[in-house]
């Protein structure tokens, strides 16, 4: 999923294609894409308005709408923001009306030049809402869009500094790995700029957060502010489907631990490990990243419970690692589904030959009888 850095290049790439330019239509083929409308209110409520910029809160893109036209008095008048949450798949491109188009494309805004805004979205997770902006912060009206932003801190904001991040720390449980991810507690860091930047501050990915002594939050801080900034200055990381409108990043050619599980840690020179925390796969080196002595047994006892243990049927039953979860290690949303989906492709084949056999025997009869 595009994190701050892809996300921000994104909006930047936008502002450059598309502020100043006027929304004269739109159409949607996805209803759930919408958020806060039905497609052809949606269209009747975005028609007219000029894109007036276009920003970022989190992992979401903001495209700032001008009111539909003076005098800024009814409801429709309003100022407006619309919210895109990419998720796994989403993607944007800004084309030439008629430009073909396959059935991703979810959501289109039609401008008056005579181009066109183009969602595009192969697994259908990404949102889009539109709201009433509160024109002081540039975010939905208060109360209209609840849930819909992160409410966690902006880490590269200038009110983001060490002290404050020490004493965001200092009052929670749970593991580093897993903080770092939470939305409401860090906004538009996920799971390749939480393993970057652990790796970089030396700290395991499963620290207990409140055990993270005062020098250590300024290490991860900075180490957070620095990857995020290097990342940025990249165009992002261009890992699974995250293309930015005007061309890839290359973050990816500078990642030390994602991605890397059994490559050589480039500080140490030691293999990078992977595991499995929450359900996203955790990058690391067990040697520059070490626990505390205290928490070290712990850790090991869950690590060692990994291993499967079958029964004799050959079937293994069911792993702590597979309790659900931010406890959970285990395998990730999509390793399961590609297991999933190699076992029925093995049920497939040995139904087709089961089949096969049948037919071979059936006509062997038929001859037989002939
Ligand atoms: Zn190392």
């Amino acid at each position: 999923m595009p994190e701050l850095p892809e996300v921000e290049t994104i909006a930047r790439d936008l502002r450059g294609l598309v502020a100043g330019s006027r929304i004269v239509g739109a159409r949607s083929n996805w209803p759930p894409t919408l958020r806060s409308h039905a497609p052809e209110a949606f269209a009747g409520a975005v028609a007219g308005r000029d894109i007036e910029g276009v920003g970022r809160r989190g992992k979401q893109l903001l495209i700032w709408l001008g009111p539909v036209g003076p005098p800024a008095d009814a409801d429709g008048t309003r100022p407006a923001v619309l919210t895109v949450h990419l998720k796994m798949t989403g993607q944007l491109f800004v084309v030439p009306a008629g430009t073909p188009e396959d059935r991703h494309v979810h959501v289109v805004l039609a401008l008056a030049d005579g181009r066109e805004l183009r969602f595009r979205d192969m697994r259908k997770f990404g949102r889009m809402g539109l709201y009433g902006r509160d024109p002081a912060t540039g975010l939905p009206v208060e109360g209209e869009a609840p849930g819909v932003l992160a409410a966690g801190a902006e880490p590269l904001a200038d009110d983001f500094t060490a002290r404050r991040f020490a004493a965001l720390l200092a009052g929670r449980r749970g593991r580093l790995k897993t903080l770092l991810m939470n939305q409401d507690f860090l906004a538009g860091v996920g799971n390749i700029y939480a393993d970057e930047s652990l790796w970089r501050a030396r700290l395991h990915p499963l620290r207990d957060a409140h055990t993270v002594r005062p020098e250590e939050a300024r290490r991860l801080h900075g180490a957070l502010r620095d990857v995020l900034v290097e990342a940025v200055e990249r165009r992002g990381s261009s890992v699974d489907d995250y293309t930015a409108t005007e061309g890839d990043g290359s973050m990816q050619e500078h990642l030390a631990v994602y991605q890397r599980a059994g490559e050589p840690c480039l500080r140490c020179g030691r293999s990078i490990h992977r595991i499995v925390v929450g359900g996203r796969s955790t990058h690391f080196c067990g040697w520059c990243q070490r626990l505390p002595a205290a928490q070290r047994k712990a850790v090991a006892a869950v690590l060692r419970s990994e291993t499967p243990s079958r029964g004799p049927d050959g079937r293994r039953g069911p792993r702590w690692t597979e309790l659900s979860g931010e406890g959970a290690l285990g395998r990730t949303p999509d390793e399961e589904v590609r297991a999933a989906d190699r076992a029925a492709e093995r049920a497939r084949r040995v139904a087709a030959t089961r089949k096969a056999a049948a037919t071979r025997r059936a006509a062997a009869r038929a001859g037989g009888t002939a």
